[in-house]
């Protein structure tokens, strides 16, 4: 027809649509599983300790001359070189042939990465791991509508365990040279199952012999283990095997690049602020100076700059000893307390049940269990006990605390009954 009148309304994104479900629902015991945010022993957001004190820092009060004005179009050049540092290490970060922007957090980064790769790289397919974070696919299909998607065998259900096997299988049989591959870089959404040290150098091998685009979506680094080094073993590994080694023999044999979407939603507690990073990592021998240009050119289209508070807050963070020890132990407390609550939950529903069946809790890694619930229980669970959580099954373990955490065994106990 002629106008908008013909619009198709689409369904509501599940995440938000659940959380304003939650909201709405007036019951006093109700608990929320769904959005993967972090909330402290009482069920309260976190504000983390080492960023109160930025904000105190950066007060009206303390800096009355502070400005608002904008930033560059790539960002800020401290927090870029910062953020870097921090995802591929001290010693790696500075010998890397690197390309950086900041961007909308990691959404925005996963976004401009496949909007760049999309014109410049032209793959034919991105394979996206099946189960993902469902925004991976809707960035791809608006972002980058040419590129043909598909997923890769990631999780299998019946001993709830990675398909290692079925994944390298797809992308023996499937992948084409200069195809990209989205990976996560640590504590995968929603499975909460990450290859092990073994399984990502064969992994990095075969991406260097099948010239294989790697896209790392790093949302958790930090929050999974507590552990920043620990969570960033892969992307580092792919980096140094790929590009980083001196004695490399030949670059041109390999991937003609990786790249990074880094988030600092997650591990700095800055979900609304919006702070992330791209990353391009390109072979020795490659410019980086045309990519950076159109890097720039889609950021100015798209936002034409980035917002400036949260990447203030993370750059006096990381570029300040003291503050950056307190970050590392606010990290810890974090990551501590989900896996505390972890094993409670295992424990309170394995008493109730009498059943040994429920270790995944306790062996999944970050934020997220990938619970095995059906989604005609997830339902139950919300309309009889007001426990959300995504029809998928997968659980935020955040809001679970020591005051509730019986009350959910209790309300999962019943709908697996
Ligand atoms: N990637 C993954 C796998 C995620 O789970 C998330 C957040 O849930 C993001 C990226 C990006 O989040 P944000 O845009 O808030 O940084």
């Amino acid at each position: 027809g002629v106008g908008l009148a013909d619009v198709p309304v689409l369904p509501l994104d599940e995440a938000f649509a659940l959380t304003a479900e939650f909201k709405a629902d007036g019951c006093a015991q109700k608990v929320s599983l769904g959005a993967g945010v972090y909330r402290d022993e009482q069920g309260d957001p976190w504000v983390l300790p080492s960023v109160k004190k930025v904000r105190q820092q950066i007060s009206l009060h303390q800096t009355p001359n502070l400005d608002h004005e904008y930033l560059p179009i790539q960002g800020s050049e401290p927090f870029l070189k910062l953020a870097r540092d921090l995802i591929l290490g001290e010693s790696l970060s500075p010998k890397g042939n690197l390309t950086s922007i900041q961007t909308i957090s990691g959404t925005g980064a996963n976004h401009v990465g496949a909007q760049f790769l999309a014109r410049h790289l032209h793959p034919k397919h991105v394979f996206i791991s099946d189960p993902t974070w469902s925004n991976h696919h809707l960035i791809w299909t608006i972002a980058a509508p040419n590129v043909t998607r598909k997923t890769y065998p990631y999780y299998n259900a019946a001993d709830r365990s990675l398909d290692f096997e079925g994944w390298v299988a797809t992308l023996e049989r499937e992948a084409v040279e200069n195809d990209v591959v989205v990976l996560h870089a640590c504590a995968h959404n929603p499975t909460g199952l990450d290859p092990t040290h073994a399984q990502w150098k064969f992994l990095a091998e075969l991406f260097r012999r099948k010239k294989l685009f790697a896209f790392f979506d790093s949302a958790y680094q930090g929050f999974a283990t507590g552990d920043l080094d620990l969570d960033a073993w892969a992307v580092r590994h792919f980096q140094e095997v790929l590009f980083g080694l001196e004695e490399c023999p030949d670059h041109e044999e390999g991937p003609s690049g990786l790249c990074i979407a880094q988030s600092f939603a997650k591990n700095f507690g800055l979900y609304g602020e919006r702070v992330g990073a791209f990353h391009l990592s390109l072979p020795p021998s490659t410019p980086t100076s045309g990519a950076y240009s159109q890097l720039l050119q889609l950021t100015r289209a798209e936002i034409s700059n980035p917002p400036l508070f949260g990447a203030r807050i993370v750059t006096t963070v990381l570029s300040n000893l003291e503050l950056r020890s307190q970050w590392e132990q606010d990290l810890l407390e974090m990551a501590s307390r989900v896996r505390n609550v972890r094993g409670l939950l295992r424990k309170e529903i394995e008493h109730r049940l009498g059943s040994g069946s429920w270790s995944h809790l306790e062996s999944q890694t970050g934020m997220f269990s990938y619970t095995g619930l059906s989604e005609a229980q997830v339902l139950r669970l919300k309309n009889m006990h007001h426990v959300y959580l995504m029809r998928n099954g997968r659980a935020s373990l955040s809001g679970v605390n020591e005051s509730n955490v019986k009350y959910i065994a209790e309300a999962v106990s019943e709908v697996v009954s």
